[in-house]
């Protein structure tokens, strides 16, 4: 995180959902809906990385696009710097564009092949300024050089390049109109092994050069231990755990993310070799129709009668870190961590 201290929250989201409707029969009425995201609250501050991370299907990828608004949301607000985009007049929302942009997972998929990468880059620049050519050719080279890409290669086309080569324009892209949010989701996963760490090291070098706040979305949990400042594990729509990085990884507390983060190396050599791997039983269970209580407790190896019936909340269950468990919920009977204060992470955000 830039200048490592905690600041106020840049983005604030509360009871996020978005549901998606299914569709039958001949006149195509509404039979049920998708839940791919089912009341998601936290924040991120400012000059902070938030990891997100969490199987595939999971809803993380949906979280990002909404936080940007592309999609339109099912309930809930998102205020981004003060600002509910949940709720911006199309103006508003349009004008409010710059200051938030989304990194994309596949650069050759999200590159117009037939622009060159001057055009790419300077393509926010046509729709939100009115400056002159020379002016924005002159901004293009600015941010090519801050992305590490030979200003020589202004004139080609995206084909030419490598992957990073071509997440190096996304991102040259993204900086363009000088964003305070960026989402990058799964920014690394179409590249190379060889490649992934430089990319990661770019995003964290203008992230200290620029003060730049990430959601950064991913399936790679070491490459989320490294970059993230914090991290929220995903569930089937919802946030099981919301902890400090070091604290997540040391000691997981939901036993999702136990179970998750099991599967990830240590890096020191002696813990490695006391790492248990914790095999989850059974299949993911359709967003469309989630279980009962826990959305876990179909396969949870903790799993207690209450669970089946009572939806746990995310709650502070020690300093900083917060948990959808009944295991930490002292009124449901489960057992809380010695002194734990378990507070409700409740709409007014109460994080610090
Ligand atoms: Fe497991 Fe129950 Fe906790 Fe859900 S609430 S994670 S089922 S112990």
């Amino acid at each position: 995180m830039a200048d490592g201290a905690m600041k106020s929250p840049l983005v604030q989201v509360r009871g996020l959902k978005m549901h998606f409707p299914i569709h039958a029969g001949l006149l195509r009425r509404k039979v049920g809906a998708v839940k791919a995201v089912d009341g998601v609250s936290f924040d991120i501050f400012e000059g902070e990385t938030l990891g997100l991370v969490g199987e595939s299907g999971c809803g993380k990828s949906t979280v990002g696009r909404a936080l940007l608004r592309l999609y339109e949301l099912t309930e809930g607000s998102v205020v981004i710097d003060g600002e509910d985009i949940a709720t911006l007049a199309p103006d508003a929302l349009r004008k409010k564009r710059p200051t938030m942009q989304m990194v994309f997972q596949d650069p050759q998929a999200s590159l117009n092949p037939r622009m060159t990468v001057a055009a790419i880059i300077g393509e926010p620049l046509d729709e939100h300024t009115g400056w002159d050519a020379a002016k924005k050719t002159a901004r293009v080279y600015e941010l090519m050089d801050q992305v590490g890409l030979n200003r020589r290669f202004a004139n080609r086309y995206p084909h030419e390049f490598s992957g990073g080569q071509r997440q190096r324009i996304g991102i040259a892209r993204a900086l363009a109109l000088n964003p305070k949010f960026i989402v990058c989701d799964e920014p690394i996963a179409a590249l190379d092994v060889s490649i992934q760490a430089q990319v990661v090291n770019l995003l964290e070098d203008l992230q200290d050069r620029l003060g730049l706040t990430y959601l950064f979305i991913s399936h790679d949990l070491s490459m989320v231990r490294h970059i993230a400042d914090r991290v929220a594990v995903m569930y089937l729509g919802q946030i099981a755990e919301l902890s400090p990085r070091e604290a997540l990884y040391a000691r997981p507390l939901h036993p999702y993310a136990e179970a998750l983060l099991s599967a990830v190396p240590e890096p020191d050599p002696t813990m490695e070799s006391r790492r248990q791997r914790i095999i989850l039983k059974g299949d993911v269970p359709s967003p469309a129709n989630p279980p009962k209580g826990c959305n876990f407790c179909t396969r949870c190896p903790k799993v207690m009668a209450v669970c089946r019936e009572v939806e746990p909340r995310l709650a502070e269950v020690e300093p900083g870190r917060f948990v959808a468990c009944h295991l930490f919920d002292n009124n449901a009977g489960g057992q809380a961590s010695p002194g734990a204060e378990v507070r409700e992470h409740n709409q007014q955000g109460e994080q610090r």
